[in-house]
């Protein structure tokens, strides 16, 4: 897939979030593509974090290659991490895959993934 392609699914995402205040974080969301694997963990691909008045998505630009499928479920994952936070005001690992994170990821995935 190609980065223009990733961009035009990040569009699709925000719009679709746009229209549901539970999908919508409280802060906005910055969605990058990183060339370099080495700012990444070994087996990680995408990070999320919150950056004073913003999340920041963060995604390999290798991972692309694996098609559409995975990557919006990728991009659901690291949705989901942003509205998990806004209720859980933290971002600390302790609470990386949280009860709330995974109900975030559910509505994601109905909404985006299986619409
Ligand atoms: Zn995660």
């Amino acid at each position: 897939m190609k980065p223009e392609r990733f961009h035009a699914e990040v569009r699709k995402l925000r719009e679709l979030t746009d229209s549901y205040d539970d999908l919508s974080p409280a802060h906005p969301v910055s969605v990058r593509l990183e060339k370099e694997h080495s700012r990444f963990g070994d087996d990680t691909y995408a990070t999320t974090r919150f950056d004073g008045d913003q999340y920041v998505i963060q995604v390999w630009e290798g991972y692309l290659h694996h098609g559409i499928a995975h990557v919006k479920e990728m991009l659901v994952h690291e949705w989901a991490h942003c509205l998990a936070w806004d209720h859980e005001a933290t971002s600390s690992d302790d609470e990386h895959h949280s009860d709330s994170w995974g109900t975030a990821y559910a509505k994601l995935y109905r909404a985006f993934i299986e619409r």
